[in-house]
Protein backbone atom coordinates (compact mmCIF):
# COMPACT_ATOMS: atom_id res chain seq x y z
CA UNK A 1 0.00 0.00 0.00
CA UNK A 2 1.49 3.04 -0.34
CA UNK A 3 0.47 6.60 1.03
CA UNK A 4 -0.34 9.61 -0.94
CA UNK A 5 1.00 12.54 1.49
CA UNK A 6 0.99 15.87 -1.42
CA UNK A 7 -2.07 17.70 -1.96
CA UNK A 8 -2.78 17.21 -5.28
CA UNK A 9 -4.70 19.89 -7.43
CA UNK A 10 -7.85 19.87 -6.01
CA UNK A 11 -8.68 22.11 -2.97
CA UNK A 12 -11.59 21.98 -0.29
CA UNK A 13 -14.75 24.19 -1.19
CA UNK A 14 -15.97 26.80 0.94
CA UNK A 15 -19.21 25.72 2.45
CA UNK A 16 -21.79 27.51 1.12
CA UNK A 17 -25.09 26.31 2.96
CA UNK A 18 -25.61 25.00 5.95
CA UNK A 19 -29.35 25.77 7.34
CA UNK A 20 -32.80 23.89 6.81
CA UNK A 21 -34.44 24.48 3.77
CA UNK A 22 -38.53 24.78 4.07
CA UNK A 23 -40.25 26.05 1.14
CA UNK A 24 -38.20 28.62 -0.37
CA UNK A 25 -36.03 29.63 2.55
CA UNK A 26 -32.94 28.72 4.21
CA UNK A 27 -33.81 28.80 8.24
CA UNK A 28 -32.10 27.92 11.05
CA UNK A 29 -33.51 25.32 13.43
CA UNK A 30 -36.25 26.23 15.23
CA UNK A 31 -34.11 25.17 18.55
CA UNK A 32 -31.80 27.17 17.89
CA UNK A 33 -29.29 24.01 18.14
CA UNK A 34 -26.28 23.18 15.85
CA UNK A 35 -24.37 19.81 15.00
CA UNK A 36 -20.90 19.33 13.61
CA UNK A 37 -19.80 17.88 10.43
CA UNK A 38 -16.01 16.23 10.52
CA UNK A 39 -13.75 15.83 7.61
CA UNK A 40 -13.23 11.84 8.35
CA UNK A 41 -9.69 12.55 6.57
CA UNK A 42 -8.13 14.90 9.34
CA UNK A 43 -10.79 14.80 11.99
CA UNK A 44 -11.27 18.24 12.26
CA UNK A 45 -14.47 19.90 12.64
CA UNK A 46 -16.09 21.53 8.97
CA UNK A 47 -18.81 23.68 10.03
CA UNK A 48 -21.71 23.26 12.25
CA UNK A 49 -24.98 22.76 10.41
CA UNK A 50 -28.80 23.32 11.95
CA UNK A 51 -29.91 20.40 13.62
CA UNK A 52 -33.66 19.90 12.36
CA UNK A 53 -35.70 17.88 14.97
CA UNK A 54 -39.70 17.54 15.36
CA UNK A 55 -41.10 21.28 14.84
CA UNK A 56 -38.90 21.69 11.64
CA UNK A 57 -39.88 18.33 10.42
CA UNK A 58 -43.62 19.68 10.97
CA UNK A 59 -42.90 22.84 9.25
CA UNK A 60 -41.33 21.06 6.14
CA UNK A 61 -44.05 18.70 5.91
CA UNK A 62 -46.43 21.92 5.78
CA UNK A 63 -44.77 23.11 3.42
CA UNK A 64 -44.27 19.81 1.21
CA UNK A 65 -47.48 19.50 1.86
CA UNK A 66 -49.13 22.88 0.91
CA UNK A 67 -46.60 22.32 -2.89
CA UNK A 68 -48.32 18.98 -3.24
CA UNK A 69 -51.94 20.13 -2.72
CA UNK A 70 -51.62 23.73 -4.64
CA UNK A 71 -50.73 21.92 -7.77
CA UNK A 72 -47.94 23.79 -8.31
CA UNK A 73 -45.86 20.88 -9.20
CA UNK A 74 -47.73 17.34 -9.27
CA UNK A 75 -50.09 19.65 -11.77
CA UNK A 76 -47.43 21.38 -13.78
CA UNK A 77 -46.99 20.54 -16.92
CA UNK A 78 -45.07 17.26 -17.52
CA UNK A 79 -42.45 18.40 -20.01
CA UNK A 80 -41.93 21.62 -17.95
CA UNK A 81 -41.34 19.38 -14.73
CA UNK A 82 -38.61 17.44 -17.00
CA UNK A 83 -37.55 20.60 -18.50
CA UNK A 84 -36.85 21.90 -14.38
CA UNK A 85 -34.92 18.72 -13.56
CA UNK A 86 -33.33 19.44 -17.02
CA UNK A 87 -31.99 22.50 -15.78
CA UNK A 88 -31.00 21.09 -11.77
CA UNK A 89 -28.88 18.31 -13.84
CA UNK A 90 -26.94 21.33 -15.69
CA UNK A 91 -26.70 23.20 -12.82
CA UNK A 92 -24.83 20.17 -11.06
CA UNK A 93 -23.25 19.67 -13.98
CA UNK A 94 -21.67 23.39 -14.01
CA UNK A 95 -21.07 22.99 -10.22
CA UNK A 96 -19.26 19.73 -10.53
CA UNK A 97 -15.81 21.03 -9.54
CA UNK A 98 -17.23 22.23 -6.46
CA UNK A 99 -19.83 19.76 -6.05
CA UNK A 100 -17.20 17.12 -5.80
CA UNK A 101 -15.29 18.74 -3.67
CA UNK A 102 -17.69 19.50 -1.29
CA UNK A 103 -18.45 15.33 -1.44
CA UNK A 104 -14.73 14.63 -0.74
CA UNK A 105 -14.96 17.10 2.39
CA UNK A 106 -17.65 16.22 3.95
CA UNK A 107 -17.33 12.11 3.26
CA UNK A 108 -13.67 11.34 2.63
CA UNK A 109 -14.22 9.43 -0.35
CA UNK A 110 -11.34 10.02 -3.03
CA UNK A 111 -11.94 13.24 -5.20
CA UNK A 112 -11.13 11.14 -8.95
CA UNK A 113 -14.00 9.07 -7.34
CA UNK A 114 -16.22 12.15 -6.83
CA UNK A 115 -15.92 13.72 -10.18
CA UNK A 116 -15.75 10.39 -12.25
CA UNK A 117 -18.22 8.58 -10.33
CA UNK A 118 -20.90 10.01 -8.47
CA UNK A 119 -21.46 13.45 -9.57
CA UNK A 120 -21.79 12.20 -13.21
CA UNK A 121 -24.19 9.29 -12.38
CA UNK A 122 -25.74 11.72 -10.31
CA UNK A 123 -26.50 13.86 -12.67
CA UNK A 124 -27.18 11.23 -15.26
CA UNK A 125 -29.95 9.93 -12.58
CA UNK A 126 -31.78 13.23 -12.90
CA UNK A 127 -31.60 13.77 -16.81
CA UNK A 128 -32.79 10.08 -16.89
CA UNK A 129 -35.95 10.99 -14.40
CA UNK A 130 -36.53 14.44 -16.17
CA UNK A 131 -36.97 12.41 -18.97
CA UNK A 132 -40.07 10.63 -17.72
CA UNK A 133 -42.09 13.20 -16.25
CA UNK A 134 -44.34 13.56 -19.94
CA UNK A 135 -43.91 9.43 -20.66
CA UNK A 136 -45.75 7.54 -18.00
CA UNK A 137 -48.97 6.35 -18.52
CA UNK A 138 -51.51 4.16 -17.21
CA UNK A 139 -53.51 1.33 -19.64
CA UNK A 140 -56.58 0.93 -20.98
CA UNK A 141 -58.59 -2.13 -19.74
CA UNK A 142 -60.49 -4.83 -21.79
CA UNK A 143 -62.99 -5.12 -18.87
CA UNK A 144 -66.67 -7.41 -19.26
CA UNK A 145 -69.69 -5.31 -19.63
CA UNK A 146 -70.57 -2.29 -21.40
CA UNK A 147 -67.41 -0.33 -19.40
CA UNK A 148 -64.50 2.17 -20.32
CA UNK A 149 -62.01 1.11 -18.06
CA UNK A 150 -58.05 2.74 -17.56
CA UNK A 151 -55.90 3.16 -15.19
CA UNK A 152 -53.93 6.52 -14.51
CA UNK A 153 -50.37 6.69 -12.98
CA UNK A 154 -50.69 9.42 -9.84
CA UNK A 155 -47.83 11.11 -7.78
CA UNK A 156 -48.12 9.53 -4.31
CA UNK A 157 -47.87 12.81 -2.38
CA UNK A 158 -45.44 14.06 -0.02
CA UNK A 159 -42.52 11.51 0.00
CA UNK A 160 -39.91 11.46 3.31
CA UNK A 161 -36.64 10.73 1.90
CA UNK A 162 -34.09 9.67 4.10
CA UNK A 163 -30.10 8.46 2.81
CA UNK A 164 -26.96 7.62 4.40
CA UNK A 165 -23.77 9.11 4.44
CA UNK A 166 -22.25 6.75 1.38
CA UNK A 167 -23.22 7.93 -1.44
CA UNK A 168 -24.45 11.40 -0.06
CA UNK A 169 -24.94 13.17 -3.71
CA UNK A 170 -25.75 10.31 -5.24
CA UNK A 171 -28.81 8.87 -3.05
CA UNK A 172 -29.91 12.50 -3.17
CA UNK A 173 -30.06 11.97 -6.90
CA UNK A 174 -31.87 8.48 -6.88
CA UNK A 175 -34.05 9.65 -4.22
CA UNK A 176 -35.51 13.00 -5.97
CA UNK A 177 -34.88 11.55 -9.28
CA UNK A 178 -38.19 9.56 -9.88
CA UNK A 179 -40.35 11.31 -6.96
CA UNK A 180 -39.74 14.73 -8.70
CA UNK A 181 -40.42 13.35 -11.69
CA UNK A 182 -43.47 11.77 -11.08
CA UNK A 183 -45.22 15.07 -9.41
CA UNK A 184 -44.22 14.37 -6.22
CA UNK A 185 -43.11 16.51 -2.74
CA UNK A 186 -40.01 15.66 -0.64
CA UNK A 187 -38.63 16.24 2.82
CA UNK A 188 -35.28 14.61 2.75
CA UNK A 189 -32.49 14.13 5.87
CA UNK A 190 -29.51 13.87 4.84
CA UNK A 191 -27.26 12.02 6.90
CA UNK A 192 -25.62 13.65 9.68
CA UNK A 193 -21.84 12.85 8.77
CA UNK A 194 -22.63 14.17 5.69
CA UNK A 195 -25.20 17.05 5.30
CA UNK A 196 -23.22 19.25 3.18
CA UNK A 197 -23.71 18.31 -0.47
CA UNK A 198 -27.51 17.14 -0.37
CA UNK A 199 -27.57 21.11 0.87
CA UNK A 200 -25.83 22.56 -1.94
CA UNK A 201 -28.26 20.54 -4.21
CA UNK A 202 -31.30 21.62 -2.62
CA UNK A 203 -29.62 25.59 -3.28
CA UNK A 204 -29.44 24.84 -7.18
CA UNK A 205 -32.84 23.39 -7.02
CA UNK A 206 -34.31 26.94 -5.84
CA UNK A 207 -31.34 28.04 -8.71
CA UNK A 208 -33.29 26.25 -11.39
CA UNK A 209 -36.77 27.54 -10.43
CA UNK A 210 -38.73 24.68 -8.41
CA UNK A 211 -41.53 25.57 -7.04
CA UNK A 212 -41.32 26.31 -3.16
CA UNK A 213 -41.84 23.73 -0.82
CA UNK A 214 -41.65 20.97 -3.56
CA UNK A 215 -38.07 20.40 -2.53
CA UNK A 216 -37.69 20.36 1.66
CA UNK A 217 -34.42 19.48 3.43
CA UNK A 218 -34.16 19.07 7.25
CA UNK A 219 -30.33 18.19 8.17
CA UNK A 220 -30.32 16.06 11.63
CA UNK A 221 -30.39 12.92 13.57
CA UNK A 222 -31.84 10.02 12.77
CA UNK A 223 -33.95 9.23 16.14
CA UNK A 224 -35.13 12.69 16.10
CA UNK A 225 -35.15 14.47 12.55
CA UNK A 226 -35.82 10.93 10.62
CA UNK A 227 -38.24 9.58 13.28
CA UNK A 228 -40.71 12.84 13.47
CA UNK A 229 -40.36 12.26 8.99
CA UNK A 230 -41.43 8.67 9.64
CA UNK A 231 -44.23 9.93 12.07
CA UNK A 232 -46.12 12.03 10.43
CA UNK A 233 -49.75 12.24 9.37
CA UNK A 234 -48.71 14.24 6.43
CA UNK A 235 -46.46 12.21 4.95
CA UNK A 236 -47.22 9.36 2.63
CA UNK A 237 -43.75 7.74 2.18
CA UNK A 238 -40.72 6.86 3.18
CA UNK A 239 -37.93 6.07 0.83
CA UNK A 240 -34.70 5.11 3.21
CA UNK A 241 -31.37 3.47 2.34
CA UNK A 242 -29.55 2.58 5.25
CA UNK A 243 -29.12 -0.36 7.99
CA UNK A 244 -31.57 -3.09 8.25
CA UNK A 245 -32.06 -2.48 12.10
CA UNK A 246 -33.32 1.16 10.66
CA UNK A 247 -35.42 -0.02 8.40
CA UNK A 248 -37.06 -2.37 10.79
CA UNK A 249 -37.00 0.66 13.23
CA UNK A 250 -39.18 2.47 10.76
CA UNK A 251 -41.27 0.19 9.75
CA UNK A 252 -42.98 0.17 13.66
CA UNK A 253 -43.17 3.90 13.56
CA UNK A 254 -44.45 4.21 9.72
CA UNK A 255 -47.29 1.18 10.98
CA UNK A 256 -49.76 3.82 12.22
CA UNK A 257 -50.22 5.91 9.21
CA UNK A 258 -49.86 2.89 6.70
CA UNK A 259 -47.25 4.60 4.98
CA UNK A 260 -45.89 3.81 1.77
CA UNK A 261 -42.32 2.04 2.26
CA UNK A 262 -39.61 1.66 -0.61
CA UNK A 263 -35.56 0.33 1.55
CA UNK A 264 -33.07 -0.31 0.13
CA UNK A 265 -30.38 -1.91 3.19
CA UNK A 266 -26.98 -3.84 3.49
CA UNK A 267 -25.75 -6.81 1.51
CA UNK A 268 -23.16 -9.43 1.92
CA UNK A 269 -22.81 -9.78 -1.93
CA UNK A 270 -21.09 -13.13 -3.34
CA UNK A 271 -18.80 -12.61 -5.98
CA UNK A 272 -18.01 -16.00 -7.53
CA UNK A 273 -14.89 -16.99 -9.58
CA UNK A 274 -14.79 -19.75 -11.38
CA UNK A 275 -11.29 -21.10 -12.92
CA UNK A 276 -12.70 -20.52 -16.43
CA UNK A 277 -12.91 -17.04 -16.04
CA UNK A 278 -10.71 -13.79 -17.30
CA UNK A 279 -8.77 -13.88 -14.53
CA UNK A 280 -7.06 -10.78 -14.97
CA UNK A 281 -10.40 -9.55 -15.20
CA UNK A 282 -11.89 -10.91 -12.42
CA UNK A 283 -9.25 -10.01 -10.03
CA UNK A 284 -9.76 -6.26 -11.19
CA UNK A 285 -13.66 -6.78 -10.30
CA UNK A 286 -12.99 -8.17 -7.17
CA UNK A 287 -10.77 -5.37 -6.05
CA UNK A 288 -13.19 -3.13 -7.32
CA UNK A 289 -16.31 -4.50 -6.48
CA UNK A 290 -15.18 -4.56 -2.70
CA UNK A 291 -12.55 -2.01 -2.02
CA UNK A 292 -14.53 0.78 -4.32
CA UNK A 293 -15.63 3.62 -1.51
CA UNK A 294 -13.37 2.27 1.08
CA UNK A 295 -15.49 -0.98 1.18
CA UNK A 296 -18.83 1.31 1.93
CA UNK A 297 -21.21 -0.20 -0.50
CA UNK A 298 -24.56 -1.73 0.03
CA UNK A 299 -23.40 -4.28 -2.98
CA UNK A 300 -19.64 -4.83 -2.06
CA UNK A 301 -18.20 -8.42 -3.03
CA UNK A 302 -17.79 -8.75 0.33
CA UNK A 303 -17.91 -12.64 0.10
CA UNK A 304 -15.66 -13.80 -2.48
CA UNK A 305 -15.92 -17.52 -3.75
CA UNK A 306 -12.99 -18.44 -5.67
CA UNK A 307 -12.77 -22.38 -7.12
CA UNK A 308 -10.05 -24.58 -5.28
CA UNK A 309 -8.22 -25.18 -8.88
CA UNK A 310 -7.14 -21.18 -8.85
CA UNK A 311 -7.38 -20.08 -5.50
CA UNK A 312 -3.76 -19.86 -4.63
CA UNK A 313 -2.71 -18.42 -7.74
CA UNK A 314 -5.91 -15.62 -7.39
CA UNK A 315 -5.31 -14.84 -3.62
CA UNK A 316 -1.43 -13.76 -4.58
CA UNK A 317 -2.31 -11.70 -6.99
CA UNK A 318 -5.30 -9.70 -5.62
CA UNK A 319 -3.44 -9.40 -2.63
CA UNK A 320 -0.66 -7.87 -4.54
CA UNK A 321 -3.68 -5.09 -5.70
CA UNK A 322 -4.87 -4.51 -3.00
CA UNK A 323 -1.40 -3.68 -1.31
CA UNK A 324 -1.04 -1.42 -4.77
CA UNK A 325 -4.01 0.65 -3.41
CA UNK A 326 -3.00 4.70 -2.91
CA UNK A 327 -3.82 5.56 0.35
CA UNK A 328 -3.98 9.07 2.05
CA UNK A 329 -5.05 12.86 1.57
CA UNK A 330 -9.01 12.21 -0.74
CA UNK A 331 -8.25 15.64 -2.11
CA UNK A 332 -5.15 14.32 -3.74
CA UNK A 333 -5.78 13.17 -7.50
CA UNK A 334 -3.99 9.81 -6.88
CA UNK A 335 -5.58 8.88 -3.77
CA UNK A 336 -7.42 5.77 -4.34
CA UNK A 337 -8.29 5.21 -0.93
CA UNK A 338 -9.76 8.05 1.89
CA UNK A 339 -10.56 7.10 5.35
CA UNK A 340 -14.15 5.63 6.57
CA UNK A 341 -16.37 8.06 7.32
CA UNK A 342 -16.40 8.28 11.15
CA UNK A 343 -15.43 7.02 14.15
CA UNK A 344 -18.30 4.72 15.02
CA UNK A 345 -17.38 2.98 11.34
CA UNK A 346 -14.03 3.25 11.62
CA UNK A 347 -14.36 0.83 14.97
CA UNK A 348 -16.46 -1.65 13.91
CA UNK A 349 -14.68 -2.24 10.57
CA UNK A 350 -11.36 -2.84 13.48
CA UNK A 351 -13.73 -5.40 15.93
CA UNK A 352 -14.21 -7.21 12.64
CA UNK A 353 -10.58 -7.54 11.60
CA UNK A 354 -10.32 -8.29 14.94
CA UNK A 355 -13.05 -11.19 15.19
CA UNK A 356 -11.02 -12.31 12.14
CA UNK A 357 -8.31 -12.52 13.77
CA UNK A 358 -9.72 -14.42 16.52
CA UNK A 359 -11.96 -17.09 14.74
CA UNK A 360 -9.23 -18.47 13.05
CA UNK A 361 -9.17 -16.22 9.25
CA UNK A 362 -5.68 -15.34 8.09
CA UNK A 363 -5.28 -11.88 7.41
CA UNK A 364 -3.29 -11.81 4.44
CA UNK A 365 -2.21 -8.74 4.14
CA UNK A 366 -4.08 -5.07 6.06
CA UNK A 367 -5.66 -5.21 9.18
CA UNK A 368 -3.98 -2.04 10.42
CA UNK A 369 -5.01 1.56 11.31
CA UNK A 370 -3.06 3.76 8.94
CA UNK A 371 -1.86 7.29 10.84
CA UNK A 372 -3.20 8.45 14.05
CA UNK A 373 -5.37 11.29 12.16
CA UNK A 374 -8.11 10.50 10.59
CA UNK A 375 -10.10 7.32 9.91
CA UNK A 376 -7.53 5.57 7.02
CA UNK A 377 -7.67 1.72 7.22
CA UNK A 378 -5.19 -0.54 5.78
CA UNK A 379 -6.79 -2.40 2.73
CA UNK A 380 -7.51 -5.94 4.18
CA UNK A 381 -7.66 -9.25 3.00
CA UNK A 382 -8.86 -12.62 5.00
CA UNK A 383 -8.39 -16.49 3.48
CA UNK A 384 -9.00 -19.61 4.74
CA UNK A 385 -13.04 -17.90 5.81
CA UNK A 386 -15.31 -20.21 6.52
CA UNK A 387 -19.43 -19.32 5.86
CA UNK A 388 -19.57 -19.25 9.81
CA UNK A 389 -17.53 -16.58 10.82
CA UNK A 390 -18.77 -12.91 11.54
CA UNK A 391 -16.76 -11.61 9.05
CA UNK A 392 -18.29 -14.15 6.57
CA UNK A 393 -22.15 -13.18 7.31
CA UNK A 394 -22.14 -9.60 8.45
CA UNK A 395 -22.39 -6.73 6.82
CA UNK A 396 -18.56 -5.09 7.36
CA UNK A 397 -19.26 -1.79 5.44
CA UNK A 398 -15.36 -1.41 5.02
CA UNK A 399 -12.47 -2.57 3.16
CA UNK A 400 -12.00 -5.61 4.11
CA UNK A 401 -12.54 -9.10 1.81
CA UNK A 402 -12.90 -12.67 3.26
CA UNK A 403 -12.15 -14.99 0.37
CA UNK A 404 -13.66 -18.30 0.04
CA UNK A 405 -13.14 -21.48 -1.56
CA UNK A 406 -14.99 -23.91 -3.46
CA UNK A 407 -15.40 -26.92 -5.94
CA UNK A 408 -18.07 -27.05 -7.89
CA UNK A 409 -21.46 -24.97 -9.15
CA UNK A 410 -23.66 -26.34 -7.10
CA UNK A 411 -21.47 -26.00 -3.87
CA UNK A 412 -21.69 -22.05 -4.54
CA UNK A 413 -24.97 -21.08 -5.52
CA UNK A 414 -25.96 -23.67 -2.09
CA UNK A 415 -23.35 -21.07 -0.59
CA UNK A 416 -24.15 -17.88 -1.98
CA UNK A 417 -27.36 -17.95 -1.28
CA UNK A 418 -27.03 -18.99 2.78
CA UNK A 419 -27.60 -15.69 3.72
CA UNK A 420 -30.34 -13.55 5.02
CA UNK A 421 -29.33 -10.91 2.47
CA UNK A 422 -30.06 -10.81 -1.23
CA UNK A 423 -28.54 -7.37 -2.75
CA UNK A 424 -26.41 -8.27 -5.03
CA UNK A 425 -23.95 -11.11 -6.66
CA UNK A 426 -21.71 -11.55 -9.49
CA UNK A 427 -20.05 -14.33 -11.43
CA UNK A 428 -16.99 -14.30 -13.29
CA UNK A 429 -16.92 -17.50 -16.15
CA UNK A 430 -16.43 -17.78 -19.83
CA UNK A 431 -19.13 -20.65 -19.65
CA UNK A 432 -22.46 -18.69 -21.03
CA UNK A 433 -24.06 -21.66 -19.61
CA UNK A 434 -23.32 -21.43 -16.36
CA UNK A 435 -23.23 -17.68 -16.10
CA UNK A 436 -27.36 -17.89 -16.99
CA UNK A 437 -27.48 -20.81 -14.12
CA UNK A 438 -25.83 -18.45 -11.66
CA UNK A 439 -27.59 -15.44 -12.42
CA UNK A 440 -31.16 -17.38 -12.48
CA UNK A 441 -30.19 -19.45 -9.22
CA UNK A 442 -28.60 -17.07 -6.91
CA UNK A 443 -31.41 -15.27 -4.70
CA UNK A 444 -30.46 -11.41 -5.02
CA UNK A 445 -31.50 -8.23 -6.78
CA UNK A 446 -28.36 -7.47 -9.18
CA UNK A 447 -26.63 -10.17 -10.45
CA UNK A 448 -23.42 -9.12 -12.28
CA UNK A 449 -21.78 -11.71 -15.36
CA UNK A 450 -17.82 -10.83 -15.82
CA UNK A 451 -18.44 -7.23 -14.41
CA UNK A 452 -19.13 -5.55 -11.15
CA UNK A 453 -20.73 -2.52 -9.67
CA UNK A 454 -22.14 -1.71 -12.92
CA UNK A 455 -24.69 1.11 -12.85
CA UNK A 456 -27.20 2.74 -14.97
CA UNK A 457 -29.99 5.06 -13.99
CA UNK A 458 -32.14 2.86 -16.32
CA UNK A 459 -31.34 -0.66 -14.70
CA UNK A 460 -33.32 -1.32 -11.85
CA UNK A 461 -31.58 -1.68 -8.15
CA UNK A 462 -32.93 -3.20 -4.58
CA UNK A 463 -32.81 -6.32 -2.61
CA UNK A 464 -34.51 -9.58 -2.20
CA UNK A 465 -34.58 -10.99 1.26
CA UNK A 466 -33.66 -8.46 3.92
CA UNK A 467 -31.97 -6.40 1.26
CA UNK A 468 -34.81 -4.08 0.91
CA UNK A 469 -38.25 -3.25 -0.23
CA UNK A 470 -39.15 -2.05 -3.63
CA UNK A 471 -36.75 -0.80 -6.27
CA UNK A 472 -34.70 2.16 -7.22
CA UNK A 473 -33.74 3.26 -10.51
CA UNK A 474 -35.25 2.45 -14.29
CA UNK A 475 -39.15 2.09 -14.55
CA UNK A 476 -39.96 0.09 -11.71
CA UNK A 477 -38.16 2.73 -9.43
CA UNK A 478 -40.96 5.36 -10.83
CA UNK A 479 -43.37 3.44 -10.23
CA UNK A 480 -42.28 2.88 -6.75
CA UNK A 481 -43.37 6.60 -6.23
CA UNK A 482 -47.01 6.55 -7.84
CA UNK A 483 -50.35 5.62 -6.76
CA UNK A 484 -51.79 3.39 -9.75
CA UNK A 485 -55.90 4.28 -9.74
CA UNK A 486 -58.70 2.62 -12.12
CA UNK A 487 -61.20 4.81 -13.31
CA UNK A 488 -64.34 2.36 -14.76
CA UNK A 489 -67.27 4.62 -17.10
CA UNK A 490 -69.98 3.12 -18.04
CA UNK A 491 -70.89 3.21 -21.25
P1 LIG B 1 -28.46 4.13 9.71
O1 LIG B 1 -29.41 3.19 9.09
O2 LIG B 1 -28.58 4.34 11.19
O3 LIG B 1 -28.58 5.59 9.06
C1 LIG B 1 -29.05 5.85 7.77
C2 LIG B 1 -29.97 7.06 7.80
O4 LIG B 1 -31.10 6.77 8.62
C3 LIG B 1 -29.35 8.32 8.40
O5 LIG B 1 -29.83 9.46 7.70
C4 LIG B 1 -29.88 8.33 9.81
O6 LIG B 1 -29.93 9.61 10.41
C5 LIG B 1 -31.28 7.79 9.60
N1 LIG B 1 -31.91 7.20 10.78
C6 LIG B 1 -31.30 6.58 11.81
N2 LIG B 1 -32.22 6.19 12.72
C7 LIG B 1 -33.44 6.57 12.25
C8 LIG B 1 -34.77 6.45 12.74
N3 LIG B 1 -35.04 5.87 13.91
N4 LIG B 1 -35.77 6.95 12.00
C9 LIG B 1 -35.52 7.54 10.82
N5 LIG B 1 -34.28 7.70 10.31
C10 LIG B 1 -33.24 7.22 11.02
O7 LIG B 1 -27.02 3.68 9.33
P2 LIG B 1 -25.61 4.10 10.03
O8 LIG B 1 -25.71 4.07 11.52
O9 LIG B 1 -25.16 5.35 9.41
O10 LIG B 1 -24.69 2.90 9.55
C11 LIG B 1 -24.80 1.64 10.22
C12 LIG B 1 -24.63 0.50 9.25
O11 LIG B 1 -25.67 0.54 8.26
C13 LIG B 1 -23.35 0.53 8.41
O12 LIG B 1 -22.26 0.03 9.09
C14 LIG B 1 -23.74 -0.31 7.26
O13 LIG B 1 -23.60 -1.66 7.57
C15 LIG B 1 -25.20 0.03 7.05
N6 LIG B 1 -25.39 1.05 5.99
C16 LIG B 1 -25.91 0.64 4.83
C17 LIG B 1 -26.06 1.57 3.80
C18 LIG B 1 -26.63 1.18 2.48
O14 LIG B 1 -26.32 1.84 1.49
N7 LIG B 1 -27.46 0.17 2.42
C19 LIG B 1 -25.66 2.88 3.98
C20 LIG B 1 -25.16 3.28 5.21
C21 LIG B 1 -25.02 2.34 6.21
Amino acid sequence: MSIATETGSFAAPAVRQTGILIGDEWRPAVSGKTFKTINPATEEVICEVAEGDKEDVDLAVHAARSAFESGSWSKMDARDRGRLMMKLADLMEENLDELAALETLDNGKPIGDARAADLPLAIDCIRYYAGWADKIHGDTIPVRGDYFCYTRREPIGVCGQIIPWNFPILMTAWKWGPALSMGNTVVMKPAEQTPLTCLRLGELALEAGFPPGVINIVPGFGPTAGAAIVKHGLVDKIAFTGSGETAQRIMVDAATTLKRLTFELGGKSPNIVFADADLDAAIAGAEFGLFFNQGQCCCAGSRLFVEDSVHDEFVERVVSRASQRVLGNPFDSETTQGPQVDKDQFDKIMHYIDSGNKEGAECVTGGQRVGNRGFFIEPTVFTNVNDDMAIAKEEIFGPVMSILKFSDMNEAISRANNTTFGLAAAVWTSDVKKAHQIAASVRAGTVWVNCYDVFDAAAPFGGFKMSGMGRELGQAGLQNYTELKTVTMAL
